[in-house]
């Protein structure tokens, strides 16, 4: 049984402002931990559930979060940027099951410090859908069998991932209160969550069901303002739909992604 997990930080119990979530900021170090402990839930809820190996990829911010030596020995651990699949990098078909840990809302939502990959995108829709990084990356998931089986967030996620992956558990360790404010679980208590969480996801692997998109594959980014909208709307392929909007339509997901990871990369002020 051969587990993936992509590991946020902003869904983490405890982290409630962008300060917690900046390496060089002194509030880091202390969130940080908290993000480990809980990735280290998962793993230990993953073995768990049966599973035989379990690949870590870190993928909030710089994607050096997760400390080679405090991560639980037994899983591999994927980190650096920048990585080409970024949030999805490492996995490959094969694997039975993603956990999402420390994930967040999408751009727009109601959610503890949501957004979609970077600060610029207003909303992003696949084949005319509203998704944010949940959806994007679960949908890479599914084109290659894998299955969503564990979301970790806040309550505005949890209605995210209701509609999104519906088989999927959820381990709810914070509501948010506001954009930058939360009613959270105690640590202990979050990663317990966890843990139970990523062992039914392992043991009901089989059971999930794989994000399927409804139609060619198509992505639409709305930027917060025409200059961003206008740089992604460089990336080949694409087509400008708005003053701030962007769509790229191919018959491989994988191409979309990466047109995706692009247009965001190239748009800024
Ligand atoms: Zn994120």
């Amino acid at each position: 049984m051969r587990v993936y997990i992509s590991a946020d930080m902003e869904g983490t119990a405890g982290v409630t402002g962008i300060l917690q979530t900046m390496p060089a900021e002194k509030q880091y170090d202390a969130a940080r931990s908290l993000m480990i402990a809980e990735v280290n839930a998962a793993i230990e809820g993953a073995f768990q559930g049966g599973a035989t190996e379990v690949r870590v990829n870190d993928s909030h911010d710089g994607m050096r979060n997760l400390l080679l030596d405090a991560l639980d020995p037994r899983a591999e651990l994927v980190s650096g940027a920048p990585k080409p699949l970024s949030m999805v990098e490492g996995i490959e078909a094969g694997f039975d099951v993603m956990l999402c840990t420390g994930y967040h809302s999408m751009a727009g939502s109601a959610g503890t410090l949501a957004h979609t990959y970077n600060g610029l995108v207003h909303t992003s829709r696949l084949c005319g859908r509203p998704v944010g990084e949940l959806g994007l990356n679960a949908a890479y998931a599914g084109l290659l069998g894998v299955p969503v089986g564990l979301v970790t967030g806040d309550d505005v996620l949890q209605k995210e991932t209701a509609e999104i992956v519906p088989w999927a558990k959820f381990a709810l360790v914070k509501w948010a209160a506001s954009r930058y404010a939360a009613r959270n679980l105690s640590h202990a208590r979050a990663c317990e969550e966890i843990t139970k969480g990523a062992e039914a996801a392992v043991r009901g692997a089989k059971q999930m069901q794989v994000f399927t998109l409804p139609g060619r594959p198509e992505v639409e980014v709305t930027f917060l303002n025409a200059a961003q909208a206008g740089l992604a709307a460089l990336c080949p392929g694409s087509e400008r739909t708005s003053p701030l909007s962007v769509r790229f339509a191919h018959d491989d997901y994988r191409e979309v992604f990466k047109a995706f990871r692009a247009m965001i990369t190239l748009a800024r002020d």
